[in-house]
């Protein structure tokens, strides 16, 4: 904890004034630079690797869907609309069990 009256190092930027000293009490002393729970580099950087993460979780479940559209894409070419509503997918693929498991 600042005792001293140390203020954050940062500075804001601002579009219109340009940048101007952080003015929130210091909280954290980094390499003897004082932060305050805003800018402190070790808190930002947690949340940013926490941010990533998530992001990599939604983008894996975005690609594992693109994946399978795909795949069923490729597995359907060819077939008409009409005969993939009439379910000649399963049919051919129980005919095709039966076929391997009389083999
Ligand atoms: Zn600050």
């Amino acid at each position: 904890m600042n005792e001293s009256g140390q203020v954050c190092c940062s500075r804001i930027w601002d579009r219109y004034y340009g940048s101007y000293p952080c003015r929130r009490r210091g909280k954290v002393d980094r390499d003897g630079k004082w932060y305050c729970g805003i800018h402190d580099p070790v808190r930002r950087k947690e949340k940013q690797d926490a941010r990533d993460a998530a992001w990599r979780a939604k983008q894996e479940v975005h690609d594992k869907a693109w994946r399978r559209r795909v795949a069923e894409a490729k597995a359907c070419s060819g077939i008409t609309t009409e005969d993939l509503e009439s379910g000649v997918i399963g049919r051919l693929w129980g005919e095709y069990l039966m076929k391997i498991a009389q083999e």
